[in-house]
């Protein structure tokens, strides 16, 4: 554990073997990708992340390198329901094994649900970092709720309607049964 590790070169065997241990935080501007997606907000929105690499058992064989990243950043975009900005969570929550060299690392993505990378002695964790931030904007941005506009109760209130408005069809039959 004594052995420092770089998150932008990073030899992933290393740090899986010994169980390493990295984290931190940056500025959004770091990474330029997601910045270029951010709406001018107030404030310097961070992202923070922590990675841990762990060696796992596997008999007669070297062993399954495996990278378990978290990753949170809040990205202000504008909300598509009411146009105004809302701050977007972003969470990344993802672990990744890692084979021999690219080859490998495509068949086997394909082959199964993990998801594999190529192994690599200065492999770039910040930029996985944002790839997986990236992957997790939405389509449509918008608030959870939108601030100033009371929408929940106005939408509820429409859908009463639209239930209430509804024809029971069986009501509609016993209805003409009685017209008989
Ligand atoms: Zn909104």
């Amino acid at each position: 554990m004594s052995k420092e590790f770089n998150a932008s070169r990073l030899d992933v065997h290393a740090f899986a073997q010994s169980a390493g241990h990295l984290q931190g935080q940056a500025p959004l501007g770091a990474l330029p990708r997601l910045a270029a997606e951010a709406q001018g907000g107030a404030g310097v929105p961070e992202v923070q992340w922590r990675a841990e690499g762990e060696l796992q058992e596997q008999t007669g064989g070297p062993g399954h390198v495996w990278l378990h990243l978290q990753a949170q950043a809040v990205v202000p975009m504008v909300c598509q329901r009411c146009l105004s900005l809302a701050p977007i969570s972003l969470e990344v929550d993802r672990s990744f094994r890692f084979v021999a060299d690219e080859a490998l690392a495509e068949e086997e993505d394909n082959d199964s649900e993990e998801d594999v990378l190529a192994l690599s002695r200065e492999f770039n964790l910040l930029e996985l970092v944002e790839d997986e931030l990236l992957m997790e904007l939405p389509v449509v941005p918008r608030h959870d709720s939108c601030p100033g506009e009371p929408r929940m109760s106005s939408s509820d209130a429409d859908f009463e309607q639209a239930n209430t408005e509804k024809v029971n069809p069986f009501a509609a039959l016993r209805e003409l049964d009685l017209k008989k």
